[in-house]
């Protein structure tokens, strides 16, 4: 007898019922030539960061008999000297990616019978670590006449006025859109809530000059988390190192959540060993920058419309069938992102070469795409 699908070996399973029927994160790892669907930074990390990373582990091997320093007290200093600002180690926290960060606020003040508001589209994540923590999910709404994926300081607020909920999360720059919001939304969306802000900037080293952290915003806001991840501009996504800062007893309360230990030695060590050597790291940032701005500057001449950004990838629309672009690049070997928005997808900025692969092969795509409609209207 043929094993049973594993969907209905799920549907018999005693899962609890809000999770039933939900959809796991799911970006496709394939593997093709261009990989541009994460917004993982497509340089190699650096010789001279792997020796360090390699060194610093080796070092602690011979100690892996025991258990990590819980508290991670090390890498908290390291990773508050980085952010500048005048922070302190007991003002930050880590975690195994910013995922699992996000997932400790959530822990903490969200959970079941509570909400959490974020504004759509914005990072799947939220909403999904939402759910899994039993926190009532709000979608939220962006966009106003002249900006379709803003967000400005009286909607938002006004917004979280209504829902009033537990936990609001912003994202800035807001992933898939790319734009980073300026300090006024947080402020109102701060002044508005009853319950903690978050700002997710995984983003933020790849914003454009001028552009404020809400980090700055941090002294007297004692419901206020600003999140950052090493994944992105430190070449680390594999390390899955993710941080926040926040006033000392926020941090406080993500300790009664996690697992003890829940920070590897391993991960304290390459971390730590990465941050020491952080210039060499963040030299790929304006590479970057430049081939985002590079695609920015050209999609228009394909009939795309890119969305102004500030992180390392771009959102763009006008395109007629978004599915079958984002097929159609993948036979020529270059994969991005469709975040379920009509007539957008969204692309990493990678290496030079990478990114002349993607114009390419989109202008190529285009191009059939508009031939295609011209026959089919003769
Ligand atoms: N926040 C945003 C806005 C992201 O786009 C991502 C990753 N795509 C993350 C957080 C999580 O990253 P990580 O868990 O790797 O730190």
């Amino acid at each position: 007898m043929p094993a049973p699908a594993s969907s209905e070996v799920l549907a018999r399973l005693p899962l609890r019922e809000d999770l039933r029927g939900s959809t796991p994160y799911g970006a496709p790892q394939l593997a093709v030539p261009v990989r541009l669907n994460t917004n993982e930074n497509s340089y190699d990390v650096p010789d001279d960061v792997v020796d360090a990373i390699v060194e610093a582990i080796r070092d602690q091997a011979r100690h892996l008999n025991r258990y990590p320093d819980r508290e991670f007290s090390g890498l908290r200093e390291d990773l508050a000297a980085y952010l500048g600002h005048d922070l302190d180690a007991a003002q930050i926290w880590a975690g195994n990616g910013s995922n699992e960060v996000l997932q400790h606020v959530l822990q903490a003040f969200g959970g079941p019978g509570r909400t959490a508001l974020g504004f759509t589209p914005t990072y799947s994540m939220h909403p999904i670590i939402s759910a899994g923590t039993g926190t009532t999910w709000i979608d939220g709404t962006r966009g106003y006449p002249g900006d379709l994926f803003g967000l400005d300081p009286e909607r938002t607020a006004a917004q979280v006025t209504a829902a009033d909920p537990d936990v609001v999360f912003l994202c800035s720059p807001n992933n898939p859109t790319g734009t980073a919001l300026p300090l006024d939304v947080v402020r109102a969306t701060y002044d508005a809530a009853r319950g903690m802000v978050v700002v997710d900037e995984a983003y933020a080293e790849f914003a454009r000059p001028g552009t404020p952290s809400a980090l700055s915003l941090l002294p007297g806001r004692e419901r206020l988390v600003v999140t950052r991840t090493m994944s992105k501009a430190f070449t680390l996504a594999g390390a899955r190192l993710g941080y926040l800062a926040a006033d000392p007893a926020v941090c406080d309360a993500f300790r009664l959540v996690r697992l003890p230990y829940h920070l590897s030695t391993l991960t304290q060590a390459a971390a730590r060993a990465a941050l020491w050597h952080c210039d060499v790291l963040l030299s790929t940032v304006e590479a970057i920058k430049e081939q985002r701005d590079r695609i920015v500057a050209t999609l228009p001449s394909f009939g795309a419309v890119p969305v102004p950004s500030d992180a390392n990838f771009v959102l763009f629309g006008g395109l007629g069938d978004e599915r079958a672009v984002w097929r159609a690049l993948l036979e020529h070997g270059v994969l991005i992102r469709d975040v379920g928005l009509p007539h957008h997808l969204r692309v990493t900025a990678g290496t030079p070469e990478e990114t002349t692969s993607f114009l390419d092969a989109l202008e190529a795509v285009l191009e059939a795409a508009a031939k295609a409609a011209k026959g089919a209207s003769r």
